[in-house]
């Protein structure tokens, strides 16, 4: 288990793993294999670290997760023009919290709403909420319906926390058993039947899955292939398996955050977590919020 001086790190290294992924694969979204990562660039961050971003400041906002002030501070921050590269339903589900709409109303439905805005930014609850506790669930899904209302992209944005929790508080569970440990806890869903698959007899290469599933936006695409990505860190290194996924093609920049949030939190902040995300320009600003999300856990 973590020790309580462990989960600051924990909590840094999921923020800005998360935004270093966001930054190399911005520059190759949508783009087809192979793809040569250049990676001395200073990239920029994009959707992916600035709705984590704002989750973050809004559950510094109310001291807990809430849902209403989430889509509070998404609409200050879409106002604002902070946002940058969102997606069509997130988009969708903006304008109309803009427009007045209740947050347990505005977010996207139908199969079209299953892409992977709610999974891009669900990382930092995590630290607050528990699967294992239905109340927790029903909350994570409530924060996923601000955006999107559909089961499937719910399913995948709650393995990005099931794998997150495992990684930051199972600190002794070896990463290469996250798959089957993500997947024995999640509903009937396509992400649950990869993640099922996958687990069964020896990890795939992250090239190998991104052939067999596909590396587009569709949530079940993205979160599977982030959490193999994640379960190599150990024998890839955070930038090599960073660059594997990016090369890969598709939907970089939000493949390569979600896989970079998930292993951040095993690396914690200290080292090459750090190393990468110091050239950011918002480096400070997302150790800082991290700083804050601390007290409150
Ligand atoms: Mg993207």
């Amino acid at each position: 288990m973590i020790s309580p001086i462990e989960i600051p790190n924990a909590i840094a290294g999921c923020i800005l793993g998360g935004a270093i992924g966001d930054a190399l694969g911005g520059a190759y979204e949508g783009q087809s294999p192979p793809i040569e990562v250049i990676t001395n660039t200073v990239a920029r961050i994009s959707d992916n670290t600035q709705l984590t971003h704002a989750t973050c400041e809004a559950i510094i906002e109310a001291k807990c997760v809430d849902p209403a002030t989430i889509a509070a501070v998404f609409v200050r921050w879409f106002k604002a023009r902070r946002f940058r590269g969102l997606g069509a339903c997130t988009l969708k589900a903006l304008q109309e919290l803009a427009a007045g709409q209740h947050w347990a109303l505005a977010g996207a439905k139908g199969d079209r709403a299953a892409g992977n805005g709610a999974a891009m930014r669900i990382a930092p609850i995590a630290f607050f909420c528990n699967p294992e506790d239905d109340d927790d669930r029903a909350l994570i899904r409530n924060v996923c319906r601000i955006t999107h209302h559909n089961e499937e992209a719910y399913a995948a944005a709650l393995a990005v926390v099931i794998a997150i929790r495992y990684s930051a508080f199972h600190r002794d569970a070896p990463m290469h058993l996250l798959p089957k440990a993500v997947a024995k806890r999640l509903p009937d869903s396509v992400t649950r039947d990869r993640l099922r698959e996958i687990s069964t007899g020896d990890l795939p290469s992250i090239h190998d899955l991104a052939v067999r599933h596909g590396t587009t936006g569709y949530a079940a695409d993205t979160v599977p292939l982030a959490i193999i990505g994640a379960s190599h860190v150990n024998t890839l290194g955070l930038k090599s398996m960073l660059c594997d996924l990016i090369s890969c093609g598709g939907d970089t920049d939000t493949i390569a955050s979600i896989a970079g949030q998930i292993a951040g939190t095993r690396l914690g902040l200290d080292g090459v977590v750090a190393d990468l995300a110091k050239p950011l320009s918002e480096y400070h600003e997302l150790l800082r919020v991290s700083q804050q999300l601390r007290e409150l856990v």
